[in-house]
């Protein structure tokens, strides 16, 4: 078994990096992408002992495109490429400026939520929305997390406040210039239709795209299906990603993402090979 898409507290995980290689073991993972959002941190902290499970290098760049929020992954990339360092260095200073608004328009709305309450929450590292949905859950304004998503934080939310990330493009083209592979996330987050899916990726494989995550949990049957065909169209990398948060994320289990996913060794080789192109 493998998963190629995982968070820790250098993100909007709950497991350091120590933690998230033994649960992977502990879950019988031969392999585990880490792929924190814009941050690359985990990977100055994995412990030596990295218990027979192979660690492939990624992250989980946040891209802005004309529908709203958009995820690409980058697989096999240095994580110390100074380009790439730079580029996560601005991106997390937007975040901070959009959390600030952010907590402004939670204030105006009642909700009593501070920046040091996410400080703590976030353990001092990177804040993300879940660590403002549990915030919210701490005040007793919400139930659970995904309460807090389904009334007040998501993407359509009136606070919700979107962050300058990068175009597609040019996240692709950092990826590739860091060395790895780029494969676009959760590809039903693009809420395109079938035709129009396909008129988009077409783009961005003339930009480069690598692969398409088309194991993910929240794909049905069909959408699995959809995306596996236009990955063979354009002979994209196919990936199995759970999106493994810890507990912010409770239902997801690593490793764990439905349909008939092929051969791991199928899928490892031809990320590699697809990274390799770009060295
Ligand atoms: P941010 O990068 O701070 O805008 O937060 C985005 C993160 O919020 C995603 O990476 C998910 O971890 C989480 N998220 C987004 N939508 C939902 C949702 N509906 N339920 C739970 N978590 C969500
Ligand atoms: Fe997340
Ligand atoms: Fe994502
Ligand atoms: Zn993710």
């Amino acid at each position: 078994m493998i998963d190629l898409h995982s968070h820790t507290v250098c993100s909007d995980g709950t497991l350091t990096p120590a933690e998230l290689v033994a649960a992977a073991a502990a879950a019988g993972l031969r392999a585990l992408a880490i792929t924190d959002h814009d941050n690359v941190d985990a990977y100055d902290r994995l412990p030596d002992d990295r218990q027979d499970v192979e660690i492939i290098v990624g992250v989980e760049l946040s891209l802005t495109w004309a529908r709203g929020n958009l995820h690409l992954l980058g697989y096999h990339i240095d994580p110390h490429h100074a380009g790439l360092r730079t580029v996560l260095a601005q991106l997390q200073a937007a975040r901070r400026v959009r959390n600030v608004t952010m907590v402004e328009r939670l204030n105006a709305a009642g909700f009593a939520v501070t920046m040091e309450q996410l400080d703590r929450l976030a353990g001092g590292e990177q804040i993300g929305r879940p660590h403002m949905a549990q915030a919210m859950v701490e005040l007793g304004a919400v139930s659970s997390i995904y309460q807090a998503f389904e009334r007040y934080l998501a993407d359509d939310s009136p606070l919700y406040v979107p962050r300058e990330d990068l175009s597609p493009g040019d996240a692709i083209e950092l990826v590739h210039a860091a060395g790895g592979a780029a494969v676009l996330a959760h590809p039903c987050q693009t809420r395109l239709s079938p035709a129009d899916l396909a008129d988009t990726l077409s783009r961005w494989v003339a930009r480069g795209l690598d692969g398409l995550e088309v194991y993910y949990p929240q794909h049905t049957p069909r959408q699995r299906r959809l995306y596996r065909d236009l990955a063979t169209r354009w002979r994209l990398a196919i990936t199995v990603g759970s999106d493994f948060h810890g507990a912010t994320k409770p239902g997801v289990r690593l490793g764990q993402v439905p349909g008939r996913v092929p051969d791991d060794d199928e899928v490892l080789d031809r990320l590699r090979g697809a990274a390799e192109r770009h060295r």
